[in-house]
């Protein structure tokens, strides 16, 4: 069964990104100043982003994956959120960046930061690709945004409805849903 299309309205385009994801990595590199870091993929929708971040950044990059999902509707979280995958390597005494697609509620990320600070990493830092200042319910901000957006629901380069549009090259308002 395919889903009904929903209407969109492109709100950043492919070149908009790949110029701040390149942005991105240039000052992530110079945080880093050539140390290890371990570049935590937050599943699903950030594994695009991830994947031009990581090329961006001129460091020694290990990789690894977390998988993460909120109970709640398709365009609300609840807030609860659980560990559907954990990472494969211990994070002790390392340099960690968490990659993230958006920032909405704030209460994925001030779980998992949480979750990850309580293994003592030497640092951690967190990016996101996108971040809505206006959603925010707790006192969490990404080190590193991409763009901020309003309180619109966003799809494409990674990110969702009920599993569609990930595979979108750019990124889009929803304007309106059947
Ligand atoms: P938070 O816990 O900050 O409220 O929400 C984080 C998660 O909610 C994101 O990782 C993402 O999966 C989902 N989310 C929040 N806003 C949007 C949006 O505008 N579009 C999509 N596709 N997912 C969103």
């Amino acid at each position: 069964m395919s889903m009904a299309p929903l209407q969109l309205e492109k709100l950043l385009d492919e070149k908009k990104i790949a110029a701040r994801v390149k942005e991105m990595g240039a000052e992530i590199t110079k945080l880093c100043k050539k140390e290890d870091l371990i570049a935590v993929c937050i599943l699903k929708g950030s594994f695009m982003f991830y994947s031009d971040l990581i090329r961006s950044i001129d460091a020694d990059v290990r990789t690894d994956f977390l998988g993460c999902s909120s109970y709640g509707n398709a365009t609300k979280s609840s807030g609860e959120v659980k560990l559907t995958l954990d990472l494969t390597h211990g994070i002790q005494g390392k340099n960690v960046l968490l990659v993230e697609d958006i920032v909405d509620t704030g209460l994925t990320m001030d779980f998992i930061t949480k979750t990850l600070q309580a293994r003592n990493p030497k640092r951690l830092i967190t990016a996101s690709l996108l971040f809505k200042p206006k959603a925010l319910k707790v006192d969490f901000k990404p080190d590193y945004v991409g763009f901020e957006v309003g309180n619109e629901f966003v799809v494409g380069y990674g990110l969702d409805y009920q599993g569609y549009y990930r595979n979108l090259p750019y990124i889009a308002q929803v304007t309106s849903m059947q």
